[in-house]
């Protein structure tokens, strides 16, 4: 079904919404403004704002911003893009930090209610509080917990008023830390504030020396923009409780019961396997990577160098990168929808998602003829001066729908991988004495001889003109018309390592760049297309695409027998820059 509404019709989100069926349905996606979103992001975005479509109700884009040591203006912005792009637009763009002094005051109010207190432990000794590294030993409150509530308080502020470093001093929930029977770490009294100094805040500035931490604000924040269904990822089940214990004991929410506040619900996360999500590693691959000498962390080991040209570089799977590909926003949404959501992880291979993203541009792009790697076929048989202008539909499933002008002369460019210089009973193709027919041309050609170069590369085909009626030729190949044709570079794109594993590899001291994949990127700087792709361009008009739903204007085309393709954002040289999107067919090599 690849209805984008399908994955709302049946299955976990319907219950989920059934859990709490309210009338005004209000939901939030909420990203740490830390990075770039990647693929799995497509999908919390999907489900989010699609779950708030769906039942007619709003969705905020909230930027989770309480760690100013992590955040750039660049990652605002570009989500802000990157959920436009999806086609979805906010009910309103919020951000944690417009609640920093709501949040504030609560913290006060949990530690009046003798639900938090101000805690100097190191973090050692909270691990050691909360059973040691495996969590297994006995569990005991430090002394800090049973401190008067006035002290917490005059600490707390203590700690607002920079009178504090960074570690000193923390806040923390008064939970169950002490009850031997909870069995949820989420409930072992977590942080609920923290010293940050000497960082300032993108939206706050220097106002603030503490910061909450995702387990006070979340829930809290939630409730502030009466969210009625927080959806998030199950690695979030446990905090499922914390949540709500919060929100409770704030009496924002009742006991054992969603009717009032917000719910917390989880689903699967999406994950394409094959490929490096992470955005560390992401960050290696972009900026290049020195190992340190383990023994000796100001000495260099190895230096790795850039893998990508950056964070939009199309053969990452960040969302940027994934538009920058080309691949068009609905595209990604049905292939997200059509995965469905429930409560397990979905892991998605590569070639499973550009079956989704192929089957998509089959019915919505225009047809177009390039050659990747030419060779010039001279004619000889006709005029010097000899043109026609072919008129070429675009999808040629659809002979009375849009077309082009082709024009075709003496002088023609087609593929090296369609040439032999000797022939072959079980080559179909150009050989000498040989004849091929041509797509969309109204005759055919035999080759009569050919030249090379001092290298011995074949530089130019002599060919004679047959006509249809002559011979069946046993293949058409594509080909540009030497006078009208548009010199382009064409990138084609594989997997970035050789490896399908490459999270297993050794990331800390550089070893997966010894699997980077030396054809992750082909580039063909001499390709040649028809002329038509530079009036598609000049149009900014997709073929058959449903301008509401798309929201970008790349132009995108299937150069046929080769490739999907779109015109990139930069030039090489002049010259207008393809991004193969996927291939025509699935395709197993590297
Ligand atoms: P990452 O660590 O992979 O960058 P994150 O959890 O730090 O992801 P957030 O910025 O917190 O990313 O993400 C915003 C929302 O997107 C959260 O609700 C999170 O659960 C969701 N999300 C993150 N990764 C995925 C994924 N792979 N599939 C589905 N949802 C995801
Ligand atoms: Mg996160
Ligand atoms: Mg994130």
């Amino acid at each position: 079904n690849a209805n984008p509404s399908s994955m709302f019709d049946e299955g976990w989100l319907k219950r989920v919404y059934e859990e709490k069926p309210v009338k005004e349905v209000r939901t939030r996606f909420p990203p740490e403004p830390n990075g770039y979103l990647h693929i799995g992001h497509a999908k919390a975005i999907a489900v989010n704002f699609g779950f708030a479509k769906h039942y007619n109700g709003i969705c905020f884009l909230r930027f989770d911003d309480t760690n100013p040591e992590k955040e750039e203006e660049a990652y605002f912005t570009s989500i802000r893009e990157i959920v436009a792009w999806l086609g979805f637009k906010p009910h309103q763009i919020t951000h944690s930090s417009d609640h920093f002094d709501r949040l504030y005051e609560l913290a006060e109010e949990l530690i009046r209610r003798d639900k938090a207190y101000v805690c100097h432990c190191t973090k050692e000794e909270v691990n050691l509080q909360r059973g040691g590294p495996d969590n297994r030993g006995k569990r005991f409150g430090c002394a800090h917990r049973d401190r008067p509530i006035e002290e917490s308080i005059t600490e707390f502020r203590n700690m607002r008023d920079g009178k504090y470093a960074a570690g000193e001093a923390h806040l923390r929930m008064k939970q169950s830390l002490t009850d031997p029977n909870e069995g949820n770490p989420q409930m072992w009294d977590l942080a609920a504030y923290r010293v940050t100094k000497n960082k300032e805040h993108a939206r706050t500035g220097n106002k603030w020396k503490i910061y909450p931490t995702y387990d006070f604000t979340h829930c809290l924040c939630d409730s502030f923009e009466d969210i009625s269904h927080s959806l998030c990822t199950t690695e979030f089940f446990l905090s499922r409780t914390s949540y709500d214990w919060l929100l409770e004991v704030l009496d924002i929410k009742k006991p054992k019961s969603d009717e009032k506040g917000p719910m917390q619900r989880e689903y699967g996360r999406l994950n394409v396997a094959g490929t490096i999500l992470s955005k560390r590693r992401i960050q290696q691959l972009v900026q290049g990577h020195s190992v340190k000498d383990p023994n000796d962390p100001e000495k260099t080991i190895k230096t790795i160098p850039p893998a990508v040209r950056g964070w939009d570089d199309p053969r990452l799977f960040t969302l940027v990168a994934l538009r920058r590909r080309g691949i068009p926003a609905p595209a990604l949404l049905s292939f997200v929808s059509e995965l469905g959501v429930t409560d397990a992880l979905t892991n998605i291979q590569i070639v499973r998602f550009e079956a989704a993203i192929r089957k998509y541009l089959e019915r919505t792009v225009p047809r177009l003829m390039l050659v990747l790697d030419p060779i010039l076929v001279v004619i000889e048989d006709l005029p010097e001066d000899y043109e026609e202008v072919l008129t070429v539909p675009f999808d040629p499933k659809k002979p009375d729908g849009d077309s082009r002008k082709v024009p075709i002369s003496r002088k023609i460019y087609i593929d090296r991988a369609d040439f032999r210089e000797e022939d072959d009973p079980n080559f179909f193709r150009l050989a000498p004495g040989k004849t091929v027919g041509l797509l969309n041309a109204p005759f055919l050609i035999k080759a009569t001889s050919f030249e090379k170069d001092e290298n011995g590369k074949v530089t130019t085909i002599k060919a004679t003109k047959v006509p249809t009626e002559a011979e069946k030729p046993k293949a058409f190949i594509h080909w540009v018309d030497g006078a009208s044709g548009i010199d382009v570079v064409a990138r084609q794109y594989n997997t970035l390592f050789l490896s399908d594993e490459p999270n297993t590899l050794d990331w800390k001291e550089g070893g997966y760049a010894d699997n980077f994949n030396p054809n992750s990127e082909v580039s063909y700087k001499e390709a040649k297309v028809e002329k038509a792709l530079g009036d598609l361009m000049s149009k900014h008009k997709e073929h058959g695409m449903d301008k509401e739903k798309a929201s970008d204007d790349l132009v995108r085309f299937q150069a046929v027998r080769t490739a999907y393709f779109c015109v990139d954002l930069e030039k090489e040289d002049g010259k207008v820059v393809l991004n193969q999107i996927v291939t025509l067919k699935e395709d197993k090599a590297k």
